[in-house]
């Protein structure tokens, strides 16, 4: 079926306006990929009920769905092709209720993190999740893709956040969860399937979040350490500290943080570290109301450093170079810029591994290639590391051996290779590989039974051609 035929048919049961494709669809834009848009065309419902019908209606036609919220996930998981039809969360855009009782927001799946986090702050509370893409990453997105960012290591990812759901599934029926308290024992419980399911078991279009007290008084450092074992004892230590509440804390490789700063401009910012060799650790501290911040943070980071445990700090004098600081951190794309066809990798390892893997990562890549560049960099608090390793140059026949390089043996140290980005259609491969085979047998069984059709957002997190029986009957 053409998208044509589909878009005549789909005048039918929604608003022609909602539909999008030709000039409409080249003014969007397709996020991390041009491939998020390949379908040439994009549906965005206004209501549960629409996307209900859109789904009957493509499951009546056998079209396959392509959910999209911001498009702004890293793992390919909202790529599509021609032929298929990409349904967007972006007109779900309403904050249903927010309850400042109970500490809960009720939202439509397409409400950015940046739309919830302005309605809630003025009211003294946080989502618990944060991440550099809020402006454009949609809820309906971070729980697909089980969301994490920097205050994992205090409130948990995405499913952590959420108290109910409500979703539309493959078949176009209407899966409603929508609990507002935390403790709700009955029975399986479903709607933990849908999240992290980055769009595979179907389309989600509220969300129950379980809000947390917004981070007040917040001081801002850059801290060098001699390594990533100094800056793991330092997390705990401020972790534990009762003079301040640490918010953040993301820790930087020299080559990452160089290369960044050098790409904003701020190379003489990391002068302050004591080695080269150092690594760099940015962290937020919150201290009640009538003290003194900057004064705690200065205690707190001199007796750090009288024991050695700090190289050396600078600590953000105002908003200003705080917002400095933080760009090297998240303006993580700069290295992609500056040495591109990079291998991507987001991996966890637990912080009592972090020095030994860390360590064995630079020497086997080294010795792979020793013009291969490490980029390094990651939320310290959970042990998340981002990696991006390239020589420059396009080096397919170097894939292989850098993806031993970063996975290997992370099974044996309780670590994961897939922490919070998402399988999408890069990691496939890797799921095969690095998954219990009786895990892979029971997640088949589960999108069997959601999907048997195999229509929603297909060749994510599964191989198109292990998909379920309909498409192994159209073989
Ligand atoms: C600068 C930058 C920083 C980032 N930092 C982080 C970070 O710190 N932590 C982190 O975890 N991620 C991070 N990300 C990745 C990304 O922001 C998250 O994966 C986010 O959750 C994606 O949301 P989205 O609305 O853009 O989803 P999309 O990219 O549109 O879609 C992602 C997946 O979710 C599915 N999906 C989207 N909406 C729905 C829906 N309503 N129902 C069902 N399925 C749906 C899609 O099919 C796809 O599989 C970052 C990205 C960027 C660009």
């Amino acid at each position: 079926m053409n998208a044509n035929d589909i878009i005549s048919d789909l005048e039918d049961i929604v608003d022609c306006k909602k539909i999008r494709t030709g000039e409409s669809l080249n003014a969007l834009n397709p996020g991390m990929t041009e491939k998020n848009l390949d379908a040439g065309i994009v549906v965005s419902p206004e209501t549960v009920a629409e996307v209900a019908k859109v789904v009957k209606f493509c499951k009546a036609r056998g079209i396959q769905i392509i959910p999209q919220g911001g498009r702004t996930g890293i793992s390919g998981a909202a790529e599509s092709s021609p032929g298929q039809l990409i349904i967007q969360s972006s007109a779900l855009d309403q904050i249903i209720n927010l309850d400042f009782v109970a500490g809960t927001a009720i939202v439509e799946s397409g409400v950015t993190l940046q739309q919830l986090q302005d309605a809630i702050e003025p009211y003294g509370f946080g989502v618990g999740i944060d991440l550099a893409a809020r402006g454009t990453a949609t809820i309906g997105g971070m729980v697909s893709t089980n969301a994490g960012g920097t205050e994992a290591f205090r409130y948990g990812v995405t499913r952590h956040r959420v108290l109910g759901l409500e979703a539309v599934l493959a078949d176009g029926e209407i899966f409603s969860d929508m609990k507002e308290v935390t403790k709700a024992n009955e029975g399986y419980d479903i709607k933990q399937l849908l999240i992290g399911a980055e769009g595979t078991l179907g389309i989600i279009t509220k969300v129950v979040l379980n809000l947390v007290p917004l981070d007040k008084n917040r001081f801002t450092a850059l801290l060098s350490c001699e390594n990533a074992v100094s800056a793991a004892a330092v997390f705990q230590s401020l972790r534990n500290d009762s003079r301040a509440t640490l918010l953040c804390a993301e820790i930087m490789w020299p080559d990452y943080a160089n290369t960044t700063a050098r790409a904003l401009g701020m190379e003489n910012l990391l002068d302050f570290a004591h080695s080269e060799k150092d690594v760099f650790v940015i962290i937020d501290i919150s201290c009640a109301e009538n003290k003194a911040g900057v004064d705690v943070l200065e205690e707190v980071l001199s007796e750090l450093l009288s024991r050695e445990s700090i190289t050396s700090a600078l600590i953000a004098q105002n908003q200003r170079e705080a917002t400095d600081f933080w760009k090297i951190r998240e303006e993580s794309f700069l290295c992609d810029k500056a040495y591109p066809h990079g291998f991507w990798y987001d991996m966890s390892v637990p912080l009592s591994h972090l020095d030994d893997y860390t360590t064995a990562l630079y020497e086997t890549i080294a010795s792979i290639d020793s013009e291969l560049k490490v980029f390094l960099f990651g939320h310290l608090g959970d042990g998340n590391l981002h990696l991006t390793v390239t020589s420059g140059i396009e080096a397919p026949q170097l894939e292989s051996q850098i993806n031993a390089a970063v996975y290997e043996g992370l099974n044996d140290i309780g670590g994961s290779f897939s922490a919070e980005h998402g399988i999408g259609n890069q990691k496939r491969d890797s799921l095969q590989k690095y998954t219990n085979s009786q895990k892979m047998k029971i997640m088949k069984s589960v999108k069997n039974i959601l999907d048997p059709q195999g229509i929603m957002n297909p060749g994510k997190i599964f191989q198109p051609e292990e998909g379920p029986e309909f498409m192994a009957a159209l073989r």
